[in-house]
């Protein structure tokens, strides 16, 4: 019997399991595949994200594995540039673009090492159920019969397909459509071509260095193209870069070393994230268009809001569901801001006058410039920064309220 079973050991589950394994409880944490393992995402992890890891004893491990510091970035939105960094967050200036084989591998260690059991190659089909609350899981490796496990508390942060939110039946709110389509890829040989961030009509030209010297490129453009772009993604890929001068011909100068990937299956929402006996974290519990490079940050965010939850309830400093759903709605309340920017710039519109002329007075005085940056990294919320913020963080129409869970104060 666990205390916690986590499923899926990446960004959201692996620093939950560690949180939960320091803090004394006992932990599983399980999933089907096995580490070093890549998965369908870039890997650029804003200050706030680092500044987790920095918390946690593990950036300077990152760092060791060869993910060199990312200490300027451009902005680039056509008519205007700027190139800067935003405010350190918790004391960590810089930026990283880790591959996700090397950081995934990192975390599931770290867990281990504080003393979670990490179960891979364990796919979890279903639920345990015992008097209304959940109860465990049961699943089996490859070709393996099925087995079940047992706990306190079951977490998915098994991903935006979550068995566990299905089998809960976790209810999706705040619900907006699928904004862009995306295509991404790895090049050497490109030198030191900077991290940039080019934003066009239509598309978003995403240039990130990451481990290995290699360069890693993302061109998203509007969902409904995505049948035009995937018969040609070379064609559409050059042509995007030709949006940006210079960049093509920069570009042509490395190699490709890996095939095109891409996907337009990028929904963006919420899930109801606590329940009896459960809860769902990272993006099992809240997906978002990847183009603000803001999911892996807001994973572990959930980790450590969530593992101080399940602490507080299993340590009887306050009742379990009542822990679980204050998670929820502070989860809610800390990716607000976040969200909203991401659902704005997915729609890749056109620059309006009003925002270039804010741009031309940023890119002229350095520290505006730096809360622009503060902006885009999710550490600072628009409204701080942008004359008209809600050009940058409107409610988007259709999207309906979040309707917070019950939160009681904590008797601890
Ligand atoms: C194209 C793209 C680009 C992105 N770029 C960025 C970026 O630059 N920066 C950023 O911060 N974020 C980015 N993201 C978002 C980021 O990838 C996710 O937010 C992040 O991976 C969420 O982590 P997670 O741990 O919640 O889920 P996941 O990374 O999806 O991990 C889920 C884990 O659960 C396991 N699992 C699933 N089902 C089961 C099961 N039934 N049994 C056992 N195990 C199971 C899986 O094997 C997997 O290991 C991008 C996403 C995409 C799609």
């Amino acid at each position: 019997m666990y205390d916690v079973i986590v499923v899926g050991a990446r960004c959201a589950g692996a620093p939950l399991a560690m949180l939960l394994a320091r803090a004394g409880h006992r932990v599983a944490l399980v999933d089907r595949t096995s580490f070093p393992s890549d998965t369908m995402s870039t890997h650029f992890l804003w200050q706030r994200g680092a500044a987790r890891l920095h918390a946690w004893g593990l950036l300077g491990r990152l760092r060791e594995r060869g993910c060199e510091p990312i200490r300027e970035i451009t902005f680039d939105v056509g008519p205007v540039q700027m190139t800067g960094i935003g405010p350190a967050v918790s004391g960590v200036a810089d930026t990283y673009c880790p591959r996700r084989t090397v950081l995934d591998t990192l975390l599931a260690e770290a867990a281990m090492e504080a003393g979670a059991e990490l179960i891979e190659g364990f796919a979890v089909r279903d639920v345990l159920w015992s008097a209304g609350q959940v109860a465990g899981v049961r699943g089996h490796r490859q070709g393996g019969a099925e087995s079940a496990m047992q706990a306190r508390v079951v977490v998915g942060a098994d991903g935006l397909h979550s068995t566990i939110a299905r089998r809960v039946g976790a209810r999706t709110y705040q619900q907006v459509q699928p904004l862009t389509a995306v295509y991404y890829s790895y090049w050497s040989g490109l030198g030191n071509l900077g991290a940039a961030f080019h934003a066009r009509p239509g598309r978003l030209i995403l240039v990130w260095p990451t481990n290995d010297d290699l360069t890693c490129i993302y061109v998203a453009w509007p969902q409904q193209e995505f049948h035009y772009v995937r018969r040609d993604p070379e064609g559409s890929f050059q042509s995007a870069l030709g949006l940006v001068p210079g960049l093509r011909d920069a570009v042509a100068s490395g190699h490709r070393e890996q095939r095109f990937t891409g996907t337009r299956n990028l929904p963006n929402l919420y899930r109801t994230s606590a329940g009896p006996g459960w809860a769902l974290a990272g993006d099992a519990g809240h997906h978002k268009d990847p183009s603000t490079g803001m999911g892996m940050s807001d994973a572990f965010l959930a980790a450590e809001q969530l593992a101080h939850a399940i602490h507080n309830g299993l340590a009887g400093h306050q009742p379990l569901d009542d822990a679980l759903a204050c998670y929820q709605n502070r989860r809610d309340a800390l990716t607000a801001n976040s969200f909203k920017l991401t659902l704005t710039t997915a729609r890749l519109a056109p620059l309006s006058a009003r925002l270039e002329a804010f741009y031309r007075t940023a890119a002229d005085q350095p520290e505006l410039a730096r809360q622009v940056f503060g902006v885009l990294a999710g550490s600072i919320p628009a409204a701080e920064v942008y004359p008209d913020h809600t050009e940058i963080t409107p409610r988007p129409a259709g999207q309906s309220r979040a309707r917070p869970a019950p939160c009681r104060a904590s008797r601890a």
